[in-house]
């Protein structure tokens, strides 16, 4: 049984309550206890991080009270913070996340990073080119490079209709959703059927293998929706069944870029070379994992 959050200190001022929050996530055991009790109470009182110091000796709003008490009760079995507050940052954007998608990880910033470096330099700065992400999940990806690089087309793509939902939210929040046409499908196949020719293909695609799931964080295992996580039983399926999808489209992309699991990297290569003559790459994420596999051919 979890302790329960009685918040006694909501009488008195925010940063009695903010300490006495955090000592209970605290002994809870949540992980970074107090930046999750930031990140909260910044949402429970509708303020921005400056704000929220303005705040500090003022006396906590009654009103926030029962809001203030269930994000932390919440927080304290387990959710993930992202849920409980409903969006993340990403690429310094803020992405509306709920239930129905994975929860944007830093790594993919660096895919996203590295994804419009190399298409600048295959395709020159401006030009046109037309990009497709495939399970796009909350739409991090195509989001923020339709941001960055507004002369490109981008395509996205989901099986799942709430992810969908929520990556047009997205879209339609930072003012690109004219930018960007989703699909709901099956990885490439939108494409194929679409006639689509793609210049550029992304995609963090679900790579867990299925027997690690017991193993992960209660966190991840029991809140993201493991449609997101699971990558059949060695987790590469995604990937495999990708490259066997590739050669149906109209044309093979000049640019590849997937993001994978630990210990992948080789394995994916080698099924992307298998399809086409790509020279490979591969980019490392902060902890020095070898995180994304990039394929480059003539155009
Ligand atoms: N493409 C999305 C992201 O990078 C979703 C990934 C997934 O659900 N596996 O966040």
């Amino acid at each position: 049984m979890k302790s329960q959050f009685r918040a006694s200190a909501v009488n008195a001022s925010v940063r009695e309550a903010y300490v006495e929050a955090s000592s209970f996530l605290e002994a809870c055991e949540v992980q970074d206890a107090r930046v999750v009790c930031e990140l909260l109470l910044q949402h429970v009182l509708g303020v921005s991080r400056s704000e929220l110091l303005l705040t500090w000796s003022e006396p906590f709003p009654a009103a926030r009270a029962t809001a203030w008490r269930e994000g932390i009760q919440r927080k304290a079995e387990g959710e993930p913070v992202q849920y409980i507050i409903g969006e993340t940052e990403f690429y310094g954007i803020t992405l509306g996340v709920g239930p129905g998608v994975l929860i944007p990880r830093p790594e993919t910033e660096l895919l996203v990073e590295h994804m419009m470096h190399e298409g600048v330099r295959a395709f020159g700065q401006g030009v046109q080119l037309t990009l497709a992400d495939v399970g796009t999940g909350s739409g991090a990806i195509p989001v923020t490079i339709a941001r960055h690089c507004p002369a490109w087309r981008v395509y996205a793509s989901d099986l799942s209709p709430q992810a969908l939902a929520i990556a047009q939210k997205n879209a339609a929040a930072c003012g690109v959703r004219e930018q960007i046409t989703f699909f709901e499908g099956d990885l490439l196949r939108p494409f194929i059927e679409g006639r689509i020719e793609v210049d550029m293909l992304i995609s963090n695609p679900p790579y867990i293998p299925a027997r690690e799931i017991p193993s992960l964080q209660p966190e991840v295992r029991l809140y993201e929706p493991h449609l997101a996580l699971i990558g059949g039983e060695d987790g590469l399926e995604p990937y495999r069944r990708l490259c066997e999808q590739l050669p149906e489209l109209p044309k093979l992309p000049t640019l590849v870029g997937f993001e994978v699991g630990m210990g992948q990297a080789e394995d994916v290569a080698a099924l992307l070379r298998a399809c086409g003559d790509y020279e490979i790459h591969f980019v490392k994420d902060l902890a020095g994992i070898d995180r994304h596999v990039i394929g480059v051919r003539e155009k």
